[in-house]
């Protein structure tokens, strides 16, 4: 997502500034939203890599810390720096490492923090790349996981940037819940992450909207959608959580063999499109 993509150049510009020699790549390509925000700050799409071995020893992990969610070859690496905002699970290394770590809205806002201890400067463009992160993972600083620390950086990064962030963030808001355009493969993998519990592997995907009924009305063909990805990849379970960020609250499909999967994690009868309010 925007953070992943984002917290990658900025970590990557810091570490250079500091003598590391980086490169910010990503494991996918980008989904709307963050190509609306490269494109409106004119930055280069990353590289997408699925292995690393090939190239280098050791690398950064920005935004994601489990090995599900990493490249292919993450075992056979050499994880020297973590900076993310979320759980940890199944990580562990063989040698000593950088983990920073904290609960904030937005691995930008971690990094930002870096920046300033290392006393750095943030390039205008980068301010508007990490202002962007900011306001993506709070969902303009509206999310239940937004702190202090997100609300100061967006304030600081918005003037160095010289963005009117609540304008520029509806624009961007919009970039990312649009369907336009947009097949149920891509709703699906707009923000997909996978996890391992219990040697299963369960995929998770998000999307936000304003307009949940625009999805409702081929409820029947996105359930086809997940039945057909759960089984072409082995999934036990895949989610697709469609936030409405009107309501606050998830609409949540799920494979239909799930079902049981389901019902177990919410501890009550799970029905398609049923409404989670946060
Ligand atoms: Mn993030």
């Amino acid at each position: 997502d925007t953070d992943a993509i984002v917290a990658a150049k900025a970590y990557s510009y810091l570490q250079n500034k500091l003598g590391a020699d980086t490169e910010a790549v990503a494991l996918g390509t980008p989904n709307e939203e963050t190509k609306f925000v490269l494109d409106y700050f004119k930055e280069e799409y990353p590289r997408v890599i699925t292995t690393a071995k090939n190239e280098v020893e050791a690398v950064m992990l920005v935004d994601h810390n489990e090995a599900q969610q990493s490249v292919d070859d993450i075992k056979e690496l050499t994880v020297t720096h973590v900076v993310d905002h979320h759980r940890i699970a199944n990580f562990e290394t063989a040698a000593p490492l950088y983990y920073h770590a904290e609960p904030l809205g937005c691995s930008s806002t971690v990094i930002y923090k870096e920046f300033k201890s290392n006393n750095v400067e943030v390039p205008a463009k980068l301010a508007g790349l990490m202002l962007s992160a900011i306001i993506s993972d709070t969902l303009l600083l509206k999310s239940p996981t937004t702190t202090e620390l997100d609300r100061k950086a967006v304030m600081e990064l918005s003037s160095i940037a010289e963005v009117n962030y609540e304008e520029y963030g509806l624009n961007l808001i919009k970039a990312g819940t649009s369907l336009d355009g947009m097949s149920h493969e891509d709703v699906l993998y707009n923000d997909f992450k996978l996890y391992t519990v219990d040697d299963k592997t369960l995929g998770i995907g998000q999307f936000f909207t304003t307009n949940f009924d625009e999805i409702k009305k081929d409820i029947d063909s996105y359930l086809d959608t997940l039945d057909r990805e759960a089984e072409g990849n082995n999934y036990s379970l895949i989610a697709l959580y469609i936030t409405d960020i009107i309501k606050n609250g998830s609409y949540v499909l799920f494979n239909r063999k799930a079902k049981d999967i389901m019902d177990n994690a919410y501890d009550k009868e799970m029905s398609e499109g049923e409404y989670l309010q946060d």
